[in-house]
């Protein structure tokens, strides 16, 4: 006779390659079986999941632990929201060593992490960081973020550097994620539109319009064709984006776009009334944007959904352009794509789970051990009330940036439980999972070939 330490009974299990209702039952920290009517007998904890769905543990690929919210609080905080594997950016500052850096974090996360995480290198200073690569990779961290803008800021990435940088990735199985947005045109922008009385949210769309977006992916996509570069466009923004990157996976390229649910949910009106707390870069766009990014994400354009979680303390009274750029996101990621998507008749629940379990785990190389729910995979998993409603409000909101830019919206469906290798992460409404219990997980990026 079987003898599991957990059964989830009846639920509805969606997986990227469909749903159907079945029991899935985890022995240790692996699901070993999922089907109809599993026996009860022997079981350990059996729950009765009726009328829910079953996804497998949410995947957040782009979270920044270095602000308000570090690696055991975005943890905690994304856990809240149904969330189960993680990967941060570790920063290499100017001036810093990135190698360092990600030594740090690895240490920092193995020791704190609440969820099981992964690591991409940030790099803000090419010259230095470039040849830190190698090394890093033998850490198990193997994609990179780069930064076609903030020039003034000093994080800007030149061709030369990133070519060279995409060499070295393209020759050693490491991708590149580039932050493609015009950084000298950007600057002259800024120094145009937002001058004096005009410093201000009103303006700062004109200086960073979609045609810089634009350009700056498909610089990116040329300049990681040349050399056989992997690459990764976070934060894709605006339906001009779309045509190139159809085009170059038509091609045969390996290029993957990701969205963010501030891109899918919002528009550009929320600077009118929140100002600085809106700034993000790129900007929320139009609602025809966001119309486009929904589509793209239906017709597979665009792979994944992430958070960009980035909480930063604001003075909304304050001079505009000294506040920085980001918004906390990662603890609504789910439940958002989900009322945003599925309830709006955007997304199928499959796909929801493609963009959000599944393809993050392929594109990464954490697949099938994460990303889906079936015999050999980790038992994370999420058991989620679609019939749920919940009011988003900063108080009942985890991040300790304060504020969220979803303050009075009632989604419908919300996660009520998740596990991770077994083990119980939110419970109740409440994340029971203890600091230290996740695990660093090496990253291997994946060929186009390998993620539909
Ligand atoms: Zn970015």
């Amino acid at each position: 006779m079987k003898e599991y330490d957990l059964l989830l009974t009846n639920g509805t299990v969606v997986t990227g390659a469909g749903m159907r209702r079945a029991d899935v039952a985890v022995q240790g920290e692996t699901i070993v079986a999922v089907g109809a009517d599993l026996p009860r007998e022997g079981a350990r904890q059996v729950i009765d999941v009726a009328g829910k769905y079953v996804f497998p543990g949410i995947i957040d690929v782009h979270v920044h632990p270095v602000y308000l919210d570090d690696v055991e609080q975005s943890a905690r905080v994304a856990a809240y929201g149904g969330t189960t594997t993680v990967l941060h950016f570790a920063y290499g500052r100017t001036g810093e060593s990135l190698l360092a850096k990600v030594e740090e974090m690895l240490g920092d996360a193995s020791r704190r992490s609440l969820l099981d995480f992964g690591l991409h290198g940030g790099m803000f200073d090419a010259p230095r960081q470039v040849p830190e690569i190698p090394a890093v990779m033998a850490l198990g961290v193997r994609t990179f973020k780069f930064f076609l803008t903030y020039l003034k800021q000093g994080w800007y990435t030149d061709d030369y550097q990133l070519i060279k940088a995409m060499d070295i990735l393209a020759e050693r199985g490491g991708m590149a994620m580039v932050h493609c947005e015009n950084g000298g045109a950007i600057d002259y922008l800024e120094d145009k539109y937002l001058k004096g009385p005009n410093a201000s949210a009103k303006f700062f769309n004109a200086s960073r319009p979609p045609a810089l977006e634009e350009e700056g992916v498909f610089r990116a996509i040329r300049l990681a064709e040349v050399v056989g570069c992997p690459l990764y466009i976070p934060h894709v923004t605006t339906r001009r984006v779309l045509r190139h990157l159809r085009d170059a996976r038509a091609d045969g390229l390996t290029v993957y776009g990701e969205t963010c649910p501030q891109y899918l949910n919002l528009t550009q009106e929320i600077l009118d009334t929140r100002g600085a707390l809106a700034k993000i870069g790129p900007p929320i766009r139009s609602a025809q944007d966001s119309a486009a990014l929904w589509a793209g994400l239906r017709d597979d354009t665009l792979q994944v959904v992430a958070s960009d979680h980035a909480p930063k303390a604001k003075d909304v009274a304050g001079d505009f352009l000294a506040q920085g750029f980001g918004s906390p996101q990662i603890e609504t990621l789910l439940p958002l794509t989900y009322d945003g998507g599925v309830n709006a008749g955007h997304l199928s629940a499959v796909r929801l789970v493609q963009v959000l379990c599944e393809n993050p785990a392929r594109i990464f190389g954490l697949y099938p051990r994460k990303g889906t729910i079936a015999p050999g995979a980790d038992a994370d998993l999420v058991v989620f009330d679609p019939a749920r409603p919940f009011t988003i409000r900063a108080e009942n909101q985890h991040s300790k940036v304060g504020y969220t830019l979803y303050e009075g919206r009632t989604v419908l469906g919300w996660p009520e439980r998740s596990f991770q290798r077994g083990k119980p992460v939110l419970r109740d409404g409440e994340v029971v999972a203890p600091p230290g219990q996740g695990r660093f997980l090496p990253t291997r990026p994946a060929r186009a070939a390998e993620v539909s």
